[in-house]
């Protein structure tokens, strides 16, 4: 079977890797920086992608983040499971939660 393929490739579901998925997030959406409205909590200038935490896909693993510590991440391969936050906002919002 032949499909020719136009336009960009249909988006998939599959589970990707944490750091693909703020890849896919920016290729899909673009820059935080300029999402409509700005940050989602104050409407300020949004400058982070921050995961909703309420994906059906949600994947979780472990990143090297500053000092070379591994910490335990989440994520989503759907780029529509993230939301514009400015860095005060995302720090507040990932500290709400239990499972931080
Ligand atoms: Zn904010």
């Amino acid at each position: 079977m032949y499909r020719k393929r136009t336009g960009p490739r249909p988006l998939t579901l599959e589970p990707v890797s944490y750091k693909q998925s703020h890849l896919r997030v920016a290729q899909r959406r673009g820059r935080a920086a300029d999402a409509v409205g700005g940050c989602i909590d104050c409407g300020g200038n949004a400058s982070q992608w921050a995961y909703n935490h309420a994906s059906e896909r949600e994947q979780s693993g472990w990143t090297v983040g500053k000092n070379e510590h591994l910490y335990k991440v989440t994520w989503s391969p759907d780029p529509d499971d993230y939301d514009p936050r400015c860095v005060p906002c995302h720090k507040a919002f990932d500290l709400g939660r239990s499972d931080a």
